[in-house]
């Protein structure tokens, strides 16, 4: 699963049209604007850290995470390489700003205007079933198809590593990966090899080893398993994870590539943060028979800074965080790992929060944004999720929180992550194992990162959840609405406003209440005026960023 927008969440690319851009069909008259929603930004890698021999490591992976951007883009949509060469060709401004678009959607359409095309004579809309299946082939035909096959022939058909395309007599037939795309996986199965055989860290030969023996194979359990257990500083996720490209059943994985470097100081960070997580619930401000006695096992989460991303790691909004791998056998035997992209979260800081807060925030506001709070609040809004209720009693049955509320649940169980992860913060600093310099910091980076977050709509969950805790904490005179249209905070209200809010929607779920759910966000989930007033004014602020890697020769 991927978090890109909303930096921690479900990613969702709901209500973008609400930005200064005009909608045109075919050739885009408004390029410009198009382009400029995404900040171009270079994202370093801290290559000097590694041992010669490490670097070249790097060097092969990222010669192989080019060759799965090859395959990506043929995933996309199978007309894509012969596009992508007509596009470089026209050297004219139209063109190259064309190309430019063209790459960051990776195809001819927008992901950031609900995938209209932006390029005359290709398919529109984009095909559901992108480069996954025959053009012309319709999901009755496919539902039909699969009842004849065998269990096995079934599975492959439906799976994540095959392609669906048709014999010289028109029936569908199943490929797998390995050999539809083989011209790209072997020799990208030969670099992964190469590089195994320079590294020293065992963990990450085995992975390596292991994922170029499932480029051959289509068989991905063990090298899955391998991604687990990685316990190295350069941290690779390559392969086929997620399915969203397949809009038609969601059955096909798509490539992609992260080269990452693991960070040392925040791994620290959260080990300590985790150590004082039962304490952390003890203090709860709920009632004590609601409180878990003895946490389970957290997943483990690790922060990486990221040197080169492909295939569907590098289009559209930039991932800012993720959850793999995706295969139910091994969550089920082994769990899943989040992985936190630092420096990804930090360039979005800087080039849209940062922006952000020059707008909505009051002058002396302004001065109290900063990154550290920022990313510390990441890191605790992920440990609390594991807090609070989950499993419930309600009405002397045994249940869930997720049961009981509903479609409320993901709006309920963010803001609670939020909400509950301040609270979390200052119960630190007040221990000193939070540095005292974030006490009135991280209030005023959230205030901020709430306009970054209803930016996108209160449709969805995320921005649900947020606008709930922005209007809770200006109703406790928390935050406070300037005489010129700014916001700012009251820090001698701020710390019992939090605490309040945690209360009610900790207490909501652990009663499992939908009714009090729904009445909390009916009330507060909503753009109000003031709000509204600043959002006008976030038009000429970028959407997201678009690295590009200097490690790989890029500029
Ligand atoms: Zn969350």
């Amino acid at each position: 699963m991927k978090f890109r927008l909303l930096i921690w969440g479900c990613w969702s690319l709901f209500n973008l049209s609400s930005f200064a851009t005009t909608h045109s069909k075919g050739l885009s008259k408004d390029l410009p604007q198009k382009l400029q929603r995404l900040k171009r930004v270079k994202l370093d890698g801290h290559l000097d850290s590694l041992k010669e021999s490490e670097k070249k490591v790097v060097l092969k992976l990222i010669e192989a995470s080019k060759l799965l951007d090859q395959i990506y883009l043929r995933q996309v949509w199978e007309g894509n390489p012969n596009l992508e060469e007509n596009l470089s060709k026209d050297k004219t401004k139209q063109g190259t700003m064309l190309h430019l678009l063209f790459k960051q959607n990776a195809g001819p359409w927008s992901r950031l205007d609900h995938d209209e095309a932006f390029i005359p004579n290709v398919p529109a809309p984009k095909p559901k079933g992108a480069g996954f299946y025959p053009l012309d082939m319709t999901t009755a035909e496919f539902e039909t198809w699969i009842k004849g096959l065998s269990e096995k022939e079934r599975a492959s058909a439906t799976g994540f590593f095959s392609v669906i395309r048709r014999d010289q007599n028109g029936k569908l037939i199943s490929i797998p990966y390995s050999e539809a795309y083989q011209d790209f996986l072997q020799p990208a199965a030969k670099l992964l090899e190469e590089a195994a055989n320079l590294t020293v860290d065992s963990s990450l030969k085995k992975y390596l080893v292991s994922r170029a023996a499932a480029f051959r194979s289509d068989n991905y359990y063990d090298s899955d398993v391998a991604w687990m257990e990685l316990d190295s500083k350069i941290e690779p996720t390559m392969g086929p994870y997620e399915t969203y490209e397949d809009a038609l059943f969601n059955y096909k994985a798509a490539f992609e590539s992260f080269i990452t470097l693991r960070s040392d100081q925040e791994t620290e960070s959260l080990k300590k943060f985790s150590s004082h997580l039962q304490e952390i619930e003890d203090r709860l401000p709920l009632e004590e028979k609601y409180k878990n006695k003895k946490l389970g096992a957290n997943s483990p989460i690790r922060v990486v800074d990221q040197i080169f991303t492909s295939g569907e790691a590098r289009r559209g909004v930039a991932t800012a965080a993720f959850n793999l791998p995706n295969d139910e056998k091994v969550i089920r035997e082994k769990g899943s790992k989040r992985v936190m992209l630092k420096n990804v979260q930090q360039s979005k800081f800087e080039n849209v929060l940062i922006p952000i807060s020059k707008v909505a925030l009051s002058q002396k506001s302004q001065s109290e944004v900063a990154f550290e709070p920022f990313f510390t609040h990441i890191l605790m809004h992920e440990l609390v999720h594991g807090l609070g209720p989950h499993q419930i009693t309600k009405s002397e049955k045994e249940t869930t929180v997720r049961m009981e509320l509903k479609d409320l649940y993901s709006a309920i169980e963010e803001a609670k992550a939020d909400i509950t992860g301040l609270f979390a913060m200052n119960y630190l600093i007040s221990k000193n194992i939070i540095d005292k310099s974030l006490s009135k910091s991280m209030y005023t980076t959230f205030l901020a990162s709430c306009f970054r977050s209803v930016r996108f709509g209160i449709n969805e969950a995320h921005g649900k959840g947020i606008a709930l805790q922005f209007n809770y904490l200006v109703d406790q005179g928390a935050f406070v609405a300037e005489p010129d249209g700014t916001f700012s905070v009251d820090f001698s209200k701020v710390e019992k406003a939090v605490e309040n809010l945690a209360r009610e929607i900790l207490t909501i779920q652990a009663e499992g209440s939908y009714e009090k759910a729904k009445a909390l966000l009916e009330r507060y989930a909503l753009i109000r005026p003031s709000m509204k007033q600043v959002l006008d004014k976030l038009n000429r602020i970028p959407v997201d960023i678009q690295p590009y890697y200097p490690t790989a020769g890029e500029s």
